[in-house]
């Protein structure tokens, strides 16, 4: 017999996996979380439905969503990132010797559990020791901070249950007062096919707070459409012209050039941002 998994994008789109094993499964205060093993992506972490994070193109997704904002800014000592339980952004900003302090702030204890227990791949880094793991709502988190953070990462789940208030324009106020003086944040925001809406919303909203904005893009073949978008407020640096001396080691996708590349929108995804 065989076992398919098959997440429903859109009302009208399914996305399947053939699946070896279902290695685990259960219901948190959040949200449903399930691992399982498929033959084609390898370990894949699903919630709520919905592929997050797979051991075969994770690479991707996380050296795009901390790459560019860390080699971006010339000495980013302390980082935060909201959500990323599966490890994977910390991972890459450990990669960083310059990095002093790294903050995961996860709503969800048992997601980070599941990512140690099943994603060794992508959750190694959570025992680095720069890494304070807080367990907290990261929008209840973010408003207690002043110029706290030279880096911002919002590594969240789509725009439901908890996520909703990270796509807010009060957070994105509360992250502007939680960077420092040369800050940068960074967000996932969800697919240019299928998303075009959220994405024109999330970046009128960043760009009434920050100096500076621009979006970029990343294939990510598990994800809804395969084509990702990236939306960035800046305080100082242009990611254009990224500060950073050191290149970061072990990268699969990452390159400068690719930095580079990222940000030359096709032209529907440069219609989105016109006013
Ligand atoms: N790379 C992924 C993607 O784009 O699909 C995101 C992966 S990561 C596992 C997303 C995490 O955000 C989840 O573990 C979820 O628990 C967390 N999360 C959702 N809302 C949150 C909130 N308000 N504060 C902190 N973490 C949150």
């Amino acid at each position: 017999m065989e076992l398919w998994y098959t997440e429903k994008q859109t009302p009208a789109l399914g996305f399947s996996c053939k699946v070896k094993e279902t290695l685990y499964r259960a219901q948190t205060d959040y949200q449903e979380i399930a691992v399982l093993d498929t033959f084609q992506f390898g370990r894949m972490l699903v919630l709520d439905g919905m592929v997050q994070t797979t051991v075969a193109d994770e690479f991707i997704y996380h050296e795009m969503i901390v790459h560019i904002p860390l080699r971006t800014h010339p000495q980013p000592r302390s980082v935060l990132v909201i959500g990323g339980g599966d490890g994977g952004a910390v991972r890459e900003i450990s990669k960083y010797p310059q990095v002093e302090r790294i903050t995961l702030a996860e709503i969800d204890l048992q997601v980070v559990e599941a990512a140690k227990r099943f994603l060794p791949e992508i959750s190694s880094a959570l025992e680095d020791f720069r890494l304070e793991i807080k367990i907290v709502d990261g929008i209840e988190y973010i408003r207690s901070l002043q110029a706290a953070y030279d880096i911002i990462i919002v590594d969240s789940t789509e725009p439901v249950g908890p996520a909703v208030g990270l796509f807010a324009s009060s957070f994105y106020e509360a992250v502007y007062r939680a960077l420092k003086p040369e800050g940068i944040i960074v967000a996932q925001t969800e697919s240019p096919f299928l998303n075009a809406a959220l994405i024109r919303t999330v970046f009128r909203r960043l760009k009434a707070i920050f100096p500076q904005t621009s979006l970029y893009l990343a294939p990510v073949p598990t994800y809804p459409s395969g084509l990702w978008s990236f939306s960035l407020g800046s305080k100082c640096y242009d990611p254009l012209q990224p500060q950073g001396k050191l290149l970061p080691r072990d990268t699969r996708y990452y390159t400068p050039q690719v930095h580079r590349s990222a940000f030359s929108l096709p032209r529907f995804v440069q219609e989105l941002l016109e006013e």
